[in-house]
């Protein structure tokens, strides 16, 4: 939400997509109007003119003598007449050769002394309306169609690069909590825009571009906002996605209009978010990726030629920097990059504490506590948490937000809500609590895994229960020894479902997905294997890279990673046979008590 705010902010404005869906509601019904009043004449005309209703001139002529006619009507100048005959309820039509040829009829019967009712009208212009209609509709709907590519394109050429561009960005660096060295860097950015005369003079290049690297959420939009509104310029912004256009060339296009309206603006920001989007390794192939090439050598084209006049800062945002097309990343384009770190301990308390400034806390609530329990935790996901605990609070009815809030609202967050009302079966029950007393009681004889802070039978999000660990300290680094026994956490569900219950279910899937995951990324990514070495065996795409070694190479790194595996699952088991009654016990508080938190659990190893 606060997301889609800021967005919204940005002047990507959403409400440019809502307007273009309601341009095409609207040119849709306007063609299904025009389509629906055609078929109506049509059917109309079909029906007056159906086989039965229609007077042949020579069938008139014969009703006329037999005397059947009780009035003609005719209109002056058609050739089509409305008959209605005596005892006949419904009017006929009659075609005649030519009106002359008729008028002389009259005449002949008015001569021979029975003259025929004939009633003429004037030709009004709303009766000639539907003919009209039917002959516009071909054209009416080629206009409407041509109307609605224009359209497209219009959206194209313009996009949302025009609104709301040259209003004053009021996010500062106040704003931004932690990324301390990032800041301090990023205020030479700030001097660039403000005194670019400063620089030009002593013969310095203003740079061009900066390469903003970080998992979403770590604050790349809002550290280029709070850029420009330090520098007290325009941002213009735009996402990589919205270049990438079904239409030829318009990509490219796009490119150009935002720059020339960044040149306009100039000194000013252009921001491009998810720069991967089109700024990845250009192809030879065709088709979509053609169109991307031409996207990005538009991109290209645009940044070397900015004159010594203009200051215009790109800044581009991206969470796969492996992506990018190398000619990205020479001088004079991104040559800056830097690194958007998720925050660390200290980093976290003062982002909850910058979104908690609007929220009503309770006096006892520890920020620090929470910054704890949330290790990896980006500033989005952290701004979210906190958001989720003041509607918690409300759904409540709390005076204010409770330290209970927050940790409902981290729950939340990570493995999802709970579902207090779901029916379980007492099978799936027992299994849930022997998988979950499985995990937990592994994790607590492993030295590198971190204490049980709750385990739940109750299912929360897709999971049927969950164990919550303590969260770790801030670490850049994670040792063979941690990954392997992380491994023998994960499987320690799936090893308690095989001991006790002798069979084993669908539910450790997960556990087994991300076990695997590590174990390939032990061998192919970190070099942890003795028999392979320290070889990395993935390329920049993540695609697995052993050709060059042979077949051979295949084989190992398959039965390394098996190898990892059956070695945990192995000592998974091998932990909870040691253990089999604290593993009875916990199941069972956990079948009588659904959760159980972590002094309750500690219990049970005094
Ligand atoms: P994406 O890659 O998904 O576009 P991003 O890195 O650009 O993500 P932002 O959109 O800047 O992330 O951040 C989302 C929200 O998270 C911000 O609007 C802000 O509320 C919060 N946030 C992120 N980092 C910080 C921070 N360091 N200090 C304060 N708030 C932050």
């Amino acid at each position: 939400m606060e997301k889609d705010n800021e967005k919204r902010e940005n002047g990507k404005n959403p409400n440019k997509k809502l307007r273009f869906l309601i341009d095409i509601l609207l040119w849709t019904l306007m063609i299904a109007i025009i389509i629906g009043i055609g078929v109506y004449i049509y059917t109309t005309q079909k029906k007056n003119h159906s086989e039965e209703n229609i007077l042949s001139y020579t069938d008139l002529v014969k009703e006329v003598d037999a005397g059947n006619v009780e009035k003609i009507e005719m209109t002056v100048g058609s050739t089509t007449l409305k008959v209605k005959l005596k005892d006949v309820e419904e009017e006929k039509t009659a075609i005649i050769p030519s009106t002359q040829v008729f008028m002389e009829l009259v005449q002949q019967k008015t001569l021979e002394g029975s003259p025929i009712n004939l009633e003429q009208k004037s030709r009004s212009i709303l009766s000639q309306v539907p003919s009209y209609i039917v002959s516009l509709l071909p054209t009416a709907i080629m206009l409407a169609l041509f109307i609605m590519i224009f359209k497209m394109q219009g959206i194209g050429e313009k996009g949302e690069v025009y609104d709301d561009t040259e209003r004053k960005v009021k996010v500062s660096f106040d704003d931004i909590a932690g990324l301390d060295e990032e800041k301090e860097e990023l205020k030479e950015i700030v001097d660039f825009l403000k005194k670019p005369k400063r620089f030009t003079e002593m013969g310095a290049k203003i740079p061009k571009g900066v390469l903003l690297y970080g998992k979403p959420g770590t604050g790349k939009t809002l550290i280029a906002k709070a850029i420009a509104g330090e520098a007290n310029v325009p941002f213009i912004s735009m996402s990589g996605s919205e270049f990438i256009e079904m239409f030829a060339g318009l990509g490219a296009s796009r490119v150009r209009k935002l720059f020339e309206k960044a040149r306009k603006l100039s000194p000013c920001i252009v921001f491009i978010d998810e720069i991967d989007a089109i700024g990845s390794r250009r192809t030879s192939n065709s088709g979509a990726e053609t169109e991307n090439n031409q996207t990005l050598n538009q991109l290209l084209v645009e940044m070397d030629g900015f004159s010594s006049e203009e200051t215009i800062i790109v800044l581009a945002a991206t969470n796969r920097p492996e992506m990018l097309d190398k000619a990205l990343l020479r001088p004079g384009r991104f040559d800056r990059q830097i690194t958007i770190p998720v925050p660390d301990l200290n980093g976290r308390e003062a982002i909850l504490e910058i979104h908690s400034k609007d929220k009503k806390l309770a006096d006892d609530v520890f920020l620090k506590n929470i910054a704890e329990d949330t290790a990896g935790f980006t500033g989005a996901e952290l701004a979210n948490i906190l958001n989720e605990a003041a509607i918690i609070a409300t759904r409540k009815e709390h005076e204010a937000i409770t330290n209970k809030d927050l940790d409902e609202a981290v729950k939340k967050v990570t493995v999802g809500l709970e579902k207090t009302s779901r029916k379980i079966s007492e099978k799936d029950k027992k299994l849930t609590a022997y998988h979950e007393a499985g995990h937990a009681i592994v994790s607590q004889f492993l030295p590198t895994q971190t204490a049980v802070k709750e385990v739940s039978i109750i299912p929360r999000g897709m999971a049927g229960g969950y164990t919550m660990y303590k969260s770790d300290e801030d670490k850049y680094y994670i040792s063979k020894t941690e990954m392997e026994e992380k491994l023998i956490a994960l499987l320690g569900g799936r090893a308690a479902e095989k001991l006790i219950l002798n069979d084993i279910s669908t539910g450790a899937s997960n556990d087994i997905e991300v076990a695997t995951k590590i174990a390939k990324d032990m061998i192919t990514v970190y070099g942890m294997s003795d028999v392979i070495g320290p070889i990395s065996l993935k390329d920049n795409d993540g695609q697995l890279e052993y050709q060059m070694f042979g077949d051979d190479m295949q084989d190992a790194i398959g039965k390394e990673v098996k190898k990892l595996i059956d070695i945990a699952y192995q000592n998974a088991q091998e932990i909870l046979k040691q253990n089999i009654d604290i593993l009875h016990a916990i199941a069972s508080e956990l079948m009588a008590k659904e959760k159980i938190n972590e002094e309750e659990f500690n219990k049970f190893f005094n």
